[in-house]
């Protein structure tokens, strides 16, 4: 039967976090601290961007916002113009025009296709995920894309009505234990975990065992085997 397949686009189509953790690395080699030590500039940044993010939300500028307050508060100082300079350069990786598909992606989407109706729903500030949209040369294979600020359960009711799908026959295909898996659930969808192993710490959750309702894969080619 027809079914109604939605993805999640970042660490799910094409790699992202990994940019991120790497812009984190340099950044930590960079700064040298006499003091702390990569474990503990980690903990404190992912702090700061927690912050930073319930109070600006997501992108690749809330980003560099945070690796400065990071910068702040473990030198005691503000980051000075040529610091600021070294920095923008660690993160001219977020603007280059490119993503890295995910193995198979899409051959499989051309696949899944022929079968079924695909839709993407990515959340992250407009322009940036618009950027990788274009940039991943995916768009064809969908219905529709939506770019939205968040994904709670009422995300995914709102989505269903709009495009008036049937729960039943409508499943999230996503990395994120939080946004994609339990956030979809809630709003009575199915949904396929397809865990990435860059994951982003903010998006890290436990999913039910004995949920029946999602399926729990290792790779995005082996959707083929099951829708
Ligand atoms: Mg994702």
């Amino acid at each position: 039967m027809r079914q109604a397949l939605i993805f999640d686009a970042d660490d799910t189509l094409w790699e992202n976090n990994i940019l991120f953790e790497r812009v984190v690395d340099d950044f930590i080699a960079w700064l040298a601290h006499p003091v702390f030590d990569y474990a503990e500039i980690r903990r404190i940044f992912v702090e700061v961007e927690e912050a930073n993010i319930a109070a600006h939300g997501y992108g690749s500028r809330v980003f560099l916002r945070s690796l400065a307050d990071c910068f702040a508060r473990l030198m005691e100082r503000p980051v000075g113009a040529a610091e600021r300079a070294r920095m923008d350069e660690f993160t001219a990786v977020f603007t280059s025009g490119q993503v890295e598909l995910v193995p198979a992606v899409a051959d499989v989407l051309e696949e899944l296709g022929e079968r079924h109706d695909l839709y993407l729903m990515t959340k992250g500030e407009p322009t940036e995920q618009q950027r990788k949209i274009d940039a991943s040369g995916l768009v064809d294979h969908f219905a529709a894309v939506d770019i939205v600020p968040t994904k709670k359960p009422e995300t995914y009711r709102q989505l269903i009505g709009e495009r008036r799908l049937d729960p039943a026959r409508t499943w999230m295909i996503g990395n994120s234990p939080k946004s994609d898996i339990i956030a979809a659930r809630a709003a009575g969808l199915r949904a396929v975990f397809i865990p990435n192993p860059y994951t982003w710490a903010h998006e890290h959750a436990e999913l039910d065992p004995a949920d029946d309702g999602i399926l729990h894969l290792t790779t995005f080619a082996e959707l083929t085997t099951h829708f």
